[in-house]
């Protein structure tokens, strides 16, 4: 067995035969030429017979894997007639009295070679869609077809790298995987490989190129990168047995998405999405979460060097709020300290950080800051259903000043005719005991309560939980914060609020019964984890 690594872009196993894809690459040959007329009229001939290709992989593209991904083909259609391209072809022939595939050879090699030096690693990718198009102009002007592979079965295809119109252009019943000696993650094909649902590792090395062979059994970890080829029998059983945990898992998935989160006897709640940036919304629409029960806003200060401004942080939750179009999405207003520091908030040091200036201790104490946030996400909540929600509440009066802040913002706005919608929830994180055995106070100051178990748990049990020593002695299901839950639910429903758990605990499906008995309205969980509860929900019957 020889084991390879390279980059996983797609992760699923695939164990077959391997195919090494072949391309007929035109050799291309510098021939003088007399008609400089004919040649490039031989020029336009190719590219005309090459759009028309693009234009039937485009079409199939569409059907395969989305307008979206197809996109790259109407791109590549662009780029041959864009005119520094066919200018550079155009003055070669004419300059150098030259043959059009040496003309289009050193202008690819040229082009590419621009793109390729570029620092953005967007560009650079680029280098390959130059060379794509310029190889397959070539082919039309030599009246080549493109690469294939020989094999009727499904097979594992290995290249040195494929062009996009390559991916798309195979037979997509005949790949089980795409292995590829070079290739970026950024590059179309990587990104077709994943919307294609093939297992695809690239970057292998160049050293695999020269040993695989068809016909050679291998397996493909997307997973973890890895091929292992002629695999010894452990290798082969571990793996089979991860691909068919991988294939349930998966089918799981597609038969759920869709379906309700309802129990046997016609209960229903709500399971929404924990998320932390932008980037998770891919995961929280194709697990098919019903919304998004907490967006951590931190990572808008985490990630920069100074305080976001209110257009970065207004740009931010729009797009959030678009991308749920309509769908529910509670963003919590800013959880720096303890854990989560920050440097050019200047906190001080703190002996017990987690019990310190923390959250809406911040919001509170820097009210520049809170009321930036308050404004941005205003702002945002036109285009969308937007909740807000406040963390490390305790008290009464905490939750009464930071309702007068949101009037007093919400009345700035006003004047200045700076629009917002009028059905904005506004809601607390029950994360400290405080909270909890007061929350029939809390509950009619808000619209919903979101349970923060994680802090809940560590607050209660008095267990740090950035301790990991300390873990021995926690007792997630301990009934001391179960009741403390069940408390706050009550109290929520008797004053006409909704209440949700978006600490790690929503996800435990032993509790998942437990949760809905105690009318728990909605459980926000990482998007990974919203199938698996949903699963759990559609298999309970709580009449029994
Ligand atoms: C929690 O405390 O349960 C929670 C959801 O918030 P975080 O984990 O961000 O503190
Ligand atoms: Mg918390």
């Amino acid at each position: 067995m020889i084991t390879y690594n390279g980059k996983g872009v797609y992760g699923a196993i695939a164990i077959g035969h391997v195919s090494v894809y072949k391309r007929q690459d035109a050799a291309v040959t510098r021939i003088e030429i007399t008609d400089k007329e004919a040649e490039l009229k031989r020029v336009e001939d190719a590219k005309a017979k090459a759009t028309e290709q693009l234009q039937a992989i485009y079409d199939k593209a569409l059907k395969e894997v989305g307008e979206e991904n197809a996109a790259i083909f109407e791109v590549h259609m662009m780029m041959l007639e864009d005119d520094d391209y066919n200018d550079s072809i155009k003055n070669i022939i004419e300059a150098e009295s030259v043959n059009a595939e040496y003309a289009v050879s050193i202008t690819s090699d040229n082009f590419s070679e621009m793109f390729a030096a570029m620092d953005d690693s967007y560009f650079q990718a680029r280098a390959a869609d130059i060379k794509d198009i310029s190889n397959r102009l070539i082919a039309c002007l030599s009246n080549n077809d493109s690469g294939s592979t020989s094999s009727d079965e499904k097979v594992i295809i290995c290249a040195d790298d494929l062009a996009p119109s390559e991916t798309v252009s195979l037979d997509k019943e005949k790949v089980l995987a795409f292995v590829t000696a070079f290739g970026s993650s950024n590059s179309h094909t990587a990104i077709l490989a994943r919307n294609m649902n093939i297992p695809a590792i690239i970057g292998v090395g160049e050293e695999f190129l020269k040993s695989i062979k068809d016909g050679d059994f291998a397996i493909v970890d997307g997973f973890t990168g890895e091929v292992f080829v002629d695999p010894d029998e452990d290798t082969l059983a571990k793996l089979t047995k991860k691909q068919q945990d991988d294939i349930a898992k998966k089918k799981l998935l597609q038969d759920l998405k869709g379906k309700e989160n309802i129990t046997l006897d016609g209960k229903k709640i709500d399971i929404f999405a924990n998320i932390g940036s932008v980037d998770n919304i891919g995961a929280v629409l194709l697990n098919d979460a019903g919304g998004i029960g907490l967006f951590r806003s931190e990572f808008l200060y985490l990630e920069n060097d100074d305080y976001p401004t209110e257009e970065q942080q207004f740009e931010a939750y729009k797009k959030v709020l678009e991308s749920m179009a309509g769908k529910k999405v509670i963003i919590r207003t800013l959880d720096i300290g303890a854990d989560k520091q920050v440097g050019y908030f200047n906190l001080d040091k703190e002996e017990n950080p987690a019990m310190g200036i923390r959250a809406i201790r911040i919001c509170l104490t820097r009210q520049d800051i809170f009321r930036t946030q308050l404004r941005a996400l205003y702002r945002a909540s036109v285009y969308g259903h937007l909740g807000i929600m406040f963390p490390m509440i305790t008290s009464v009066s905490e939750v009464k000043k930071i309702m007068e802040i949101c009037d007093s913002v919400r009345a700035d706005m006003r004047v200045q005719d700076i629009p917002f919608a009028e059905n904005v929830e506004h809601g607390i994180m029950i994360e400290t005991p405080a909270a909890a055995i007061i929350s029939d106070q809390l509950a009619p100051l808000v619209n919903f309560f979101s349970v923060g178990t994680n802090d809940l748990t560590q607050y209660t049990l008095a267990c740090d939980r950035q301790n990991p020593k300390i873990e021995p002695f926690v007792d997630t299901h301990h009934e001391a914060i179960l009741r403390l839950i069940k408390m706050a639910a009550e109290n929520a429903h008797k004053h006409g609020a909704w209440i949700g758990i978006c600490g790690e605990l929503g996800a435990d499906t032993t509790l998942t019964e437990t949760f809905l008995r105690m009318g728990i309205d909605e459980l926000s969980v990482s998007p990974s984890f919203v199938l698996k509860v949903r699963d759990q929900v559609r298999k309970l019957d709580l009449s029994k």
